[in-house]
């Protein structure tokens, strides 16, 4: 029952000097329909090129991307248009993706036209109807972007993608630029979404503490390359990977009646530059159980424990 499967994925930017950015080296995971499957990592780790050439405003550079079992790079004419349609992406900024000079009405009807869903009465009574569902109001529809708050934005941002009825939306940091009042708010629009209309995504963010409440599944990338892959529940309780433990390490337990807080772990450094990542394990030279055979080999990504999968020599 898997929506999206992503196999050996690589997006790699050339630049001047014939320096090659691999900002996607070799990513293998899949998502199963109906749920949420959270990709983090912190910033510049290449979770953002991920979810872009997943929906294919970057072309792969290799590997293979299957939407409902069929290759996404293959796909032409009806095809292509299908897959448009069935996958959405909710941006990071959603002023900076909400025409200025188009009414919020207009914004949300664009897809329907050039998708061209429902005859023009049909889609005002559709613009209306997803205006309610994300919270907003009717005469919503005849004001501009710009009167909006943050929030109302993103609910704007979140109508335009489902007024095309997609099956899987690529949400990316979709909360971060918000006020954390709003946040919580607009989670539970996302959730109740997903249960209303039995949508999948993956939901791209920086901060683990936010994805791990939302997400069945999550992926953890560093430098290019997913370290981590495991339900959220197992991650959580038990992380293998030397970088997620890390990253755990730093969300305090809010309950006060748990006893023994995680102990911190300090990472050393910071994050190399991609374009000139270390040889072997990308994680080494941060790691605190670093080996020597972490620097001669890149540690394989697998499956240890049933749907749990590691890169990382100490397994
Ligand atoms: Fe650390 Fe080595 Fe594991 Fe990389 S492979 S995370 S350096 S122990
Ligand atoms: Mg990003």
């Amino acid at each position: 029952q898997n929506i999206l499967e992503v196999r050996n994925l690589q997006k790699h930017f050339n630049l001047s000097n014939n320096r090659v950015l691999k900002a996607v080296d070799g990513l293998n995971f899949a998502i199963k329909r109906g749920e949420t499957f959270g990709l983090v990592g912190e910033s510049g780790c290449g979770k953002s090129t991920t979810g872009r050439t997943i929906i294919r405003l970057y072309e792969a550079t290799g590997g293979e991307i299957l939407f409902n079992g069929e290759n996404v790079q293959k796909m032409k004419g009806d095809k292509r248009m299908k897959f448009n349609r069935d996958m959405q992406m909710v941006f990071q900024d959603p002023y900076a993706s909400l025409n200025p000079r188009m009414t919020v009405g207009k914004i949300i009807a664009e897809g329907m036209e050039i998708h061209g869903l429902y005859d023009g009465k049909e889609r005002k009574a559709r613009v209306n109807q997803l205006l309610r569902d994300v919270g907003l109001r009717e005469e919503h529809a005849e004001r501009f972007p710009h009167e909006f708050s943050g929030g109302q934005r993103q609910r704007i941002g979140i109508a335009r993608a489902l007024a095309i009825e997609p099956q899987f939306i690529i949400a990316d940091e979709p909360i971060s630029a918000l006020d954390v009042s709003v946040q919580a708010q607009v989670v539970n629009l996302f959730k109740k979404l997903q249960r209303e209309r039995g949508l999948t995504y993956l939901f791209i963010a920086h901060d683990l503490a936010m994805v791990k409440h939302i997400s069945d599944r999550i992926g953890v990338m560093y430098l290019g390359k997913l370290v981590e892959v495991a339900s959220s529940e197992k991650l959580n309780a038990k992380p293998l990977h030397p970088y997620t433990q890390s990253l755990l390490s730093a969300i305090p337990i809010p309950d006060p009646s748990v006893q023994r807080q995680r102990e911190r772990i300090i990472l050393q450094g910071e994050i190399p530059s991609p374009l000139n990542p270390p040889s072997g394990c990308p994680f080494r030279t941060r790691c605190p159980h670093a080996m020597d055979v972490c620097a001669q080999q890149m540690p394989e990504f697998r499956e240890v424990e049933p749907d749990h999968y590691v890169a990382c020599h100490l397994l």
